[in-house]
């Protein structure tokens, strides 16, 4: 039967009669691309299936988590058996103990680490923590990076609030937003001109060092380099937010890859294995002043919860031992995308292909970008064309150009044949559009 969403339809209305836009989060809505969204009813490994019986090959991924592809059947079992024990405590478990351990391992610059339960929280959080500890008020931000909705933060900012045009949003007080300076990506000297107007009231930069909320956007040779000398100069915190990239780009993040030592770092996504987790963590002295240990307070009824710790545990455990995971699941990410880029180009687009890691993305532009003004000169039209096309064929790839796509260790050689065939007749159908 030809492909369609009926069964989704019907339960998208009914999700508005209930639900601000259906969804509780707004890029699910596919406002940006327009047309229903499928309901999913269920996912394993490479693939997601919905209430309408359509399955597709998942490059969402839910949005960075599920790296070891879904419903591993190790990760599921330590989850059944955790379940077993209760599922919340509200006291202290090994099982955070342990999980804290594997991170500061991994990413030497985090001494310390507290749990959370999402990004925005990591980022809120080490933002409080940046001010308090410098005894300053500013921060700098880069346009269309996104770091969570949180005040602070929603400024000029990238995911969902790019895709609606509400990088701005109403409601953040402007007595906080303008405590929050915005600096172009990649661009030494808006960053040098930043600091030198308010150099002395700067507590942090908070940077995804590998940018996936303006679509794939990677930083210019030399660009992080700069941004640690700049804060180390003035006495700001570099706080580096690899909620998306840490366990993504490589297993030690973009910290590793270009070797940079933050003083704070925000991580979320990967090491919650799926379930609810963040974190935030970084140099000892800074931590320290975290409650109890410290004055900033910080807390949650849920943080640390033994479910979530359990599949995150069970996710970097995996990672950790699978001889040569990053390499393996690197090449499958690269093949890709030689293999979409021939098709591309065989219809004469010129278009920019990023990779970085098990993370990639596409922008319908014949012109480098590098940061969000070169990324909105892409065709959102030939992407929307492009999204749809694939969709049909059974490919599900984030539903806006400013969201970046992730492979996972489940992805197979099939799944990529079958993914560039489709892409061939989705860039059929961009060149008629
Ligand atoms: N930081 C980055 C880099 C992110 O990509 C995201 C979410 N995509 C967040 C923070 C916010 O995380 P959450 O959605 O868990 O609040």
């Amino acid at each position: 039967m030809a492909f369609n969403l009926k069964k989704s339809a019907t339960a998208f209305a009914e999700a508005k009669r209930h639900i601000p836009g259906g969804v509780n989060s707004p890029v699910r809505s596919f406002r940006g691309v327009g047309g229903t969204p499928p309901f999913i009813a269920k996912a394993a490994g490479s693939r997601i299936y919905d209430i309408d019986g359509n399955s597709y090959i998942d490059y969402v991924g839910s949005w960075g988590p599920m790296i070891l592809g879904h419903a591993h059947p190790e990760v599921v079992s330590e989850i059944q058996d955790a379940v077993t024990r209760g599922t919340s405590y509200g006291a202290p478990t090994l099982l955070e103990t342990e999980l804290a351990r594997m991170i500061t391992e991994v990413m030497p610059s985090m001494k310390l680490v507290r749990f959370v339960n999402s990004g925005t929280e990591a980022t809120m959080s080490a933002l409080r923590l940046a001010r308090a500890y410098t005894n300053r008020n500013k921060i700098v931000k880069f346009v269309g990076c996104y770091h969570g909705h949180h005040d602070s933060l929603l400024v000029k900012a990238g995911s969902g609030a790019a895709t609606f045009g509400v990088p701005d949003s109403p409601g953040v007080p402007p007595a906080i937003a303008g405590n929050t300076i915005t600096v172009n990506y990649n661009d030494e000297q808006a960053l040098a001109e930043a600091f030198a107007q308010n150099g002395q009231e700067i507590a942090a930069v908070i940077i995804e060092p590998v940018a996936g909320n303006m679509g794939l956007v990677l930083p210019k040779e030399g660009y992080l380099e700069k941004v640690r000398a700049i804060t180390e100069e003035y006495g700001a915190l570099l706080i580096f937010d690899e909620v998306m990239c840490g366990f993504r780009v490589a297993y030690g993040g973009a910290q590793e890859v270009y070797n940079i030592t933050p003083d704070l770092t925000c991580l979320g996504k990967v090491i919650g294995g799926g379930l609810p987790v963040a974190a935030y963590g970084g140099r000892r002295d800074i931590m320290e002043m975290v409650a109890p240990a410290g004055p900033v307070y910080q807390a949650g009824t849920l943080s640390g919860n033994p479910l979530a710790m359990t599949a995150g545990l069970a996710t970097l455990r995996i990672l950790a031992h699978t001889p040569d995971f990053y390499e393996k699941v690197i090449a499958v990410t690269t093949a890709l995308c030689a293999g979409l880029k021939e098709q591309a180009e065989a219809y004469g687009f010129n278009y920019q292909f990023h990779q970085a890691g098990t993370m990639f993305g596409i922008f319908f532009n014949d012109k480098p970008v590098y940061d969000y003004d070169s990324a909105k000169l892409s065709d959102i039209g030939a992407f929307n064309t492009f999204f749809h096309a694939m969709l049909e064929q059974g490919v599900y790839l984030a539903p806006s150009q400013f969201e970046a796509a992730f492979m996972s260790a489940a992805h197979t050689q099939a799944d990529i044949e079958a993914t560039i065939a489709a892409s061939r007749k989705a860039f059929a159908k961009v060149a008629e559009y």
